[in-house]
Parts: C-alpha cells; sequence; structure tokens
C-alpha cells in the first residue's frame, strides 16, 4: 500500500472543499471497499477524507413529497425506515435482497 494522507472534516462544507482542491482525493465511508481496493493497489489515493463523523446519517422528507436519504446512512437503517418502509418498500426490499445476513439483521 502506498502512503496517503488522512483528514478527518469538521463540516461537509470542510469535505468538498478537501476534496475539489486536488486530484486523488477519496472519501472515505467504513472503507469496507476503498480499504481492500487500495491494499491490492487498485487505488492510490492522495488523501482519504473521513466522512463517517460527519451528521449526514438522516433520513428526511423533502418539501417536494420525496425523501433526502443522508450520505452516510446505514443500509439496515434506511430499510428499516417507517418512510422507506411505507412508501418506498421495494427500495427496502432491494437493500435487504442485497445484503448479508450480518448486514440485513443488525438494525431489524
Ligand atoms: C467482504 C465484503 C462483503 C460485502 N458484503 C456486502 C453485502 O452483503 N451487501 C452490500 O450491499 N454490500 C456488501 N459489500 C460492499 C460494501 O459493503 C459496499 O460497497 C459499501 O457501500 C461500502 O461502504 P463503505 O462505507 O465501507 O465504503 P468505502 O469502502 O469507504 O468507499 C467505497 C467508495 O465509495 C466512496 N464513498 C464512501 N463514502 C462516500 C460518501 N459519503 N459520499 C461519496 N462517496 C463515498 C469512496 O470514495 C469509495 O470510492 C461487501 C464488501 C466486502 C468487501
Amino acid at each position: 500500500m502506498k502512503p496517503f494522507g488522512y483528514v478527518r472534516p469538521a463540516s461537509t462544507d470542510e469535505a468538498v472543499r478537501l476534496c475539489a482542491a486536488g486530484p486523488g482525493a477519496r472519501f472515505l465511508g467504513g472503507g469496507t471497499n476503498l480499504v481492500d481496493l487500495m491494499k491490492l493497489g487498485v487505488e492510490a489515493p492522495r488523501v482519504l477524507i473521513d466522512v463517517a463523523g460527519l451528521p449526514l446519517d438522516r433520513v428526511t422528507r423533502t418539501a417536494e413529497g420525496g425523501l433526502s436519504i443522508g450520505a452516510t446512512v446505514r443500509n439496515s437503517d434506511l430499510a428499516a425506515h417507517p418512510d422507506v418502509t411505507r412508501s418506498y418498500p421495494v427500495l427496502s426490499q432491494a437493500l435487504l435482497a442485497g445484503a448479508s445476513g450480518p448486514v440485513s439483521y443488525t438494525h431489524l
């Protein structure tokens, strides 16, 4: 694995600014895919911008009647969200169908 930088932005604006500052920046969530790809040499980011601590884990109704899904909402939380199970049941089913057991049932 090549050396890389790591930052934890204090806000979404800062995360976007850091990402736009130059090539080779990648957002880091849980690292499940990205870190594996880095170990294999498929990805070699200059800097990882850790967005896991940002307050982006909300699912909210929009004024137009849709849903706004935060960038760090967990699949299991989204699948179980009352607005999703009530208004978007196919989305809930698709999330659960694509997940392995531990992912599917952690919060259900
Ligand atoms: C062993 C294994 C088992 C898996 N099992 C399942 C499974 O059962 N079900 C399933 O659905 N998936 C599964 N996956 C896939 C994996 O969980 C998903 O791809 C998941 O989205 C990775 O989330 P992460 O937060 O770890 O992403 P990361 O690895 O941190 O990032 C993946 C990519 O998304 C980008 N990214 C991350 N966060 C953001 C953000 N907030 N905004 C914009 N870009 C972002 C990163 O820059 C990177 O390019 C599995 C993967 C592995 C390696």
